[in-house]
């Protein structure tokens, strides 16, 4: 049965790379229907709400989402959206999957490791206190419960998956009480899975072994704080942000994104890499059961990637994001 969808363009880039993604959707015969939906600071500016109720209503009733990137305002203004929708809609899981291609150089050969970032809690509940003019506390919470459901879904996903280690990632040295709880809890849930290996790093040792060893790496998972600026850097080990998809999975609903921005210095130029839009969907279509669709999708990128003719500027191409998604089209 066709799967209706709710579609978020974004800020930014957003807009062009939706385009091009549900065009290469149509194209694969994705059996999906979209209810598209207008959100982020313009929208903000025009009517006063980041995102229509409609919006809300939709993603309520179809409870998957495809969202482009928004823009949040740094220091000021409104709280940002992706915390928003991740809270409401207890999206606990952020699955940020970083894998080598061979048509795209970087210094780091063999690279195939996926990020379980905890999404609803740490300092990302945004509790900030101001002291006093010269102090400010923000709050860091770590919970059990939190922390049990995506350390288990992290060995879960390594069982069903054929994976071999899953590696905790904390700052447990320091943040003994909060991180220590995490690490406590991963060491329990570790037992129940004798077969995969676990281990445990600090964070800013991880960081360092990433650029080192990255192939040491399997599955990792991680406290909010940490999964947001360590997957940003395993995209960098395969190319960059345009590489990099993720869904947002809770229990009843489930949302797909790419991991980057809304890259206002490059947006209206018509030379954003629609990649990680476009295998955050291919992520959707297995979520919803299409993996036949997503298989020629995830081939069709492949072929243009190692022919090289049509790549975007990001990965050293002078393609627009119109031609290379033609030239998917086209292999499709
Ligand atoms: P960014 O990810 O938007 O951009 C970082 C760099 O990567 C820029 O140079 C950009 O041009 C490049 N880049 C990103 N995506 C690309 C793509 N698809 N193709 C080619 N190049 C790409 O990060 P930023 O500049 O720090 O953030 C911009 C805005 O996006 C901020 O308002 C931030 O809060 C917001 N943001 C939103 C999300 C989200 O909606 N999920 C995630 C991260 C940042």
């Amino acid at each position: 049965m066709t799967k209706t969808i709710t579609v978020f363009k974004g800020d930014g880039i957003g807009p062009e790379i939706t385009d091009a993604v549900l065009k290469i959707l149509n194209a694969a015969g994705a059996d999906l229907e979209y209810e598209i939906f207008n959100v982020g600071a313009k929208e903000y500016e025009k009517n006063g709400k980041l995102i229509p109720d409609e919006a809300f209503t939709s993603f309520d009733k179809n409870k998957v989402l495809l969202k482009s990137p928004i823009t949040t305002p740094v220091g000021k203004g409104f709280r940002s959206l992706n915390v928003t929708l991740r809270k409401k809609y207890d999206l606990y899981a952020n699955i940020r999957p970083a894998k080598s291609n061979k048509a795209v150089k970087t210094p780091f050969e063999n690279v195939d490791l996926i990020v379980f970032r905890e999404n609803t809690e740490d300092l990302y509940v945004g509790v900030e206190e101001q002291i006093d003019e010269n102090t400010v506390h923000a709050t860091k919470i770590i919970t059990r419960a939190a922390s049990q459901r995506i350390i288990k879904d992290a060995f879960e996903y390594a069982v069903a998956h054929n994976r071999k280690k899953v590696t905790c990632v904390h700052k447990a040295n320091i943040l003994k009480m909060s991180d220590g709880l995490f690490l406590s809890i991963f060491y329990d849930i570790a037992k129940d899975y004798p077969q995969i290996q676990a281990d445990d790093k600090i964070v800013d040792n991880t960081c360092m072994q990433l650029v080192m060893n990255p192939q040491q790496f399997d599955i990792m998972v991680m406290p909010n704080l940490y999964g947001d600026i360590v997957s940003d850097l395993t995209s960098g080990l395969i190319g960059g942000l345009g590489l990099l998809p993720s869904s947002n999975l809770g229990k009843d609903y489930a949302m797909f994104e790419a991991v980057h921005g809304s890259a206002p210095d490059i947006a209206g130029k018509h030379i954003a890499n629609p990649t990680a839009l476009l295998w955050s969907a291919c992520m959707m279509l297995e979520y919803l059961g299409q993996n036949d669709v997503a298989g020629k999708i995830r081939k069709a990128v492949d072929e243009v990637l190692n022919e090289g003719k049509h790549l975007t500027p990001d990965l050293h191409g002078t393609a627009t994001t119109e031609e290379y998604c033609e030239a998917i089209i086209a292999k499709l």
